[in-house]
């Protein structure tokens, strides 16, 4: 069965290329009828923080990816955690030294780096003074590590290149490179697919493999995600983490969809990312760099903004609030209507929440363009007529008021367009809204009414 895994360290926030990874992982998992493993590998004490670690759980789940295994914990599973697996890691440790392939290195208390003393056995000697005391992987001589990358193609590595690496710390904490062949093996790992910046772990980690004896896994390294000067994303080219984009009010299907098409040729860019597992296959992923492009970003988010389904939209415009601890007054229905007529208008939830705004609060303030409009000598006139009028419909459907705004045009008080912006800037307080019969209709005869009456109180 194939299986994969995620393997986030929780030393940051998640970063969109760390999603990409997953994203990919996923596609394979379910495309092979196989599992998705998640691993948080937090063993670098030092800088691996448990903040860290909710967070990229949190993001993962707001990206819809779901993973399929772990330990048991109170009826639900997961994640693997690998600071919870460190009796693990030691058997495994101890057995490369019994092998006298791997060492136990002491260092020289005055520069932590020379190392003074090497012993397959434990150097009794040296445990109680100031001795720092690591493992060290004995790297065979002239030998060739050779794997075929699924992206890259054949990879070949002399052994000559690598120094002896250290596996354990002093600290008794295992490293990176020994802690992830240990896991690979034991969680049955078929293939490994992780971002090309760990190809060169990758024969530290073959070496391994041999040293251990386990059979191993298949490699594909995905190319990275650089920024337009062609240096890998960072923060300096812009928001990088799920959860900048997540709070800038992008959807979760769109920000998977924009890493689906980064590198992967696929014939309809738009598209919902479970829908695309049964034609996914890795050798559709390029093997050059692509750069991350933040305006088609935004137009692949615009698009799923406005085809999605409305319970989508709103359901992620109501958790946008939560984040950015916002929130609007209104039932259900009032909300979706509003967000259906607001959506076409804008390119993410930050933008229809502003947009949008004014649909939910009757205490808004007049825009500047409308205050100046509301100093016309006809502006008095169309407000009384366009009130009266309103009182007197019943039919608040789109076509009714676009009938009694033809009614109150053809009063001859002014022109077409200024009763219409008299209206719009009365109901919403601006002068760009969503279309203005809609708007009506959704507000409906009541909220029209006070808001139109408001304006004569305020601003005449
Ligand atoms: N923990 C590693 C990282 O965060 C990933 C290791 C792997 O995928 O092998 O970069």
């Amino acid at each position: 069965m194939v299986k994969v895994r995620f393997a986030p360290s929780p030393t940051g926030y998640l970063h969109v290329g760390g999603v990409r990874t997953t994203l990919f992982n996923y596609l394979f998992a379910r495309k092979n009828n196989g599992k998705l493993v998640l691993r948080i590998e937090d063993t670098d004490f030092e800088r691996s923080k448990k903040e860290y670690e909710d967070i990229i759980i949190n993001d993962l789940k707001w990206c819809d990816i779901d993973y399929d295994e772990g330990p048991e914990k109170g009826g639900d599973y997961g994640p693997y955690r690998q600071s919870e697996r460190l009796d693990i890691y030691r058997k495994y440790i101890d057995f490369l030294i019994k092998e006298k392939k791997a060492y136990y290195a002491v260092y020289n208390p005055e520069n932590n780096e020379e190392i003074i003393y090497k012993s397959f056995e434990f150097p009794q000697e040296y445990s109680d003074k100031e001795y720092s005391i690591s493992v060290k992987f004995k790297v065979p001589e002239n030998t060739k590590i050779v794997f075929d990358d699924m992206i890259k193609g054949n990879m070949e590595f002399d052994t000559e290149v690598f120094d002896d690496f250290v596996i354990q710390r002093s600290s008794g904490i295992p490293m990176y490179n020994f802690t992830v062949v240990i896991d690979d093996y034991l969680m049955k790992i078929t293939h490994v697919i992780r971002g090309e910046d760990h190809i060169s772990n990758t024969p530290k980690q073959i070496m391994l493999y041999d040293a251990l004896g386990f059979e191993k896994p298949v490699f594909a390294h995905i190319p990275l995600i650089l920024g337009e000067d062609k240096a890998p994303l960072s923060k300096r080219h812009g928001g990088t983490s799920v959860t900048f984009f997540k709070e800038e009010g992008y959807l979760p299907d769109a920000v998977m969809n924009y890493l689906g098409i980064l590198g992967w040729t696929v014939e309809n860019e738009i598209f919902d990312f479970k829908d695309k597992c049964k034609d996914f296959d890795i050798s559709m992923i390029s093997n050059k760099s692509v750069v991350f492009d933040y305006k088609k970003l935004l137009w692949v988010n615009e698009v799923h903004l406005r085809t999605k389904s409305i319970e989508y939209i709103t359901e992620n415009f109501k958790n946008w609030l939560d984040i950015n601890g916002k929130s609007v007054s209104a039932d259900e229905e009032y909300l979706k209507n509003v967000l259906n007529i607001s959506r076409e208008k804008v390119s993410n939830l930050k933008q229809l929440f502003e947009f949008s705004e004014n649909f939910f609060r009757d205490d808004f303030s007049y825009d500047e363009k409308y205050v100046t409009l509301s100093k016309k000598e006809w502006f008095g006139k169309v407000l009384e007529k366009s009130c009266e009028m309103f009182e007197n419909n019943d039919d608040y459907s789109t076509e009714g008021i676009e009938k009694v705004l033809s009614q109150i045009a053809g009063t001859g008080i002014t022109g077409r367009k200024n009763v219409y912006q008299t209206v719009r800037g009365a109901i919403l307080g601006k002068l760009v809204t969503p279309g203005l019969y809609e708007s009506i209709s959704v507000l409906g005869k009541e909220k029209t009414i006070k808001r139109i009456k408001r304006v004569k109180e305020e601003l005449l």
